[in-house]
């Protein structure tokens, strides 16, 4: 995790407690009315706290549905492959899992898809699963019912025809989620999928070598590991550092006894 998101994170964390201790405090200390008026707000703060961790925390599912990880005691990973199909770097990848018999899982972007369809069908023919992460990297939890349909369906119907595969599995942009995108996937048919281990390999100074040890540490069967091909942000930024760091994160996963495979995979470990 980037420093300053961490910075962010310790920051926000300290206001909640803060905010929290003093409306308790005020709750046992003051007579009614404000007695009443204190507690209320703690409870109130309490459920924006539950409904910000549902939205912005992939992790952590309160309201909104979401598969987020396998089995405890699998034997397998799920290696995923968000913001593609990139053309200088999708096809590298393609060969080193090609290299190593194993299978993951793309969710790409509309946007991306377009200029990109040869890739996208070759994707499908070396037997990986393709996911929806939308058309155009907006995030999901800030859009009307009507945008987050025209999201879903303009990549769902890009597939169909250039994959000929039809998707069922939605990766939200950040992983941002909520109750509105948690009814979209619903009404589209679509499970919602998480993760276990962001790497930040999107992270601009990362290098291949940190990439597989926030990968490989402590990896557990059942986790799935997010991964990118392209940025979504910035179309123009390569993800060469993934791609280098690929061959390792296999030969790791192997030495851990551990087979990497699509999410759906995993999907159907369930008991
Ligand atoms: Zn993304």
């Amino acid at each position: 995790m980037p420093v300053r998101i961490k910075i962010a994170v310790g920051l926000a964390a300290t206001a909640f407690l803060a905010v929290l201790s003093a409306l308790i405090a005020s709750a046992v200390l003051f007579p009614p009315p404000w007695r009443w008026l204190a507690a209320a707000a703690a409870c109130l703060e309490v459920l924006a706290l539950l409904f910000a961790l549902d939205v912005y925390v992939p992790q952590v599912t309160v309201y909104t549905p979401c598969f987020r990880r396998g089995k405890k005691g699998s034997r397998r990973v799920a290696l995923t492959f968000d913001d593609g199909p990139s053309a200088v770097t999708t096809e590298k990848i393609l060969r080193v899992l090609k290299q190593h018999g194993a299978r993951a899982t793309f969710f790409v972007l509309g946007r991306s898809i377009e200029g990109n369809e040869k890739i996208l069908r070759r994707i499908a023919e070396d037997g990986h699963e393709i996911g929806n992460h939308g058309y155009s990297h907006t995030k999901m939890h800030r859009l009307a019912a009507s945008k987050l349909d025209d999201e879903i369906q303009r990549t769902e119907r890009l597939v169909r025809k250039v994959a000929r595969s039809r998707t069922v599995l939605l990766r939200t942009p950040h992983g941002f989620t909520g109750p509105r995108v948690g009814a979209a996937a619903r009404r589209n048919g679509y499970r919602i999928v998480g993760w276990t281990r962001g790497v930040w390999d999107t992270d601009r100074d990362v290098t291949a070598a940190r990439i597989v040890k926030r990968t490989l540490r402590n990896l557990e069967g059942g986790e799935i590991i997010l991964l990118h091909d392209a940025r979504g942000d910035d179309t123009s930024h390569v993800q060469r550092a993934t791609v280098e760091a690929l061959p390792d994160i296999l030969r790791g996963i192997e030495a851990l006894g551990l087979s990497p495979v699509p999410v759906g995979d995993l999907m159907s470990e369930r008991p």
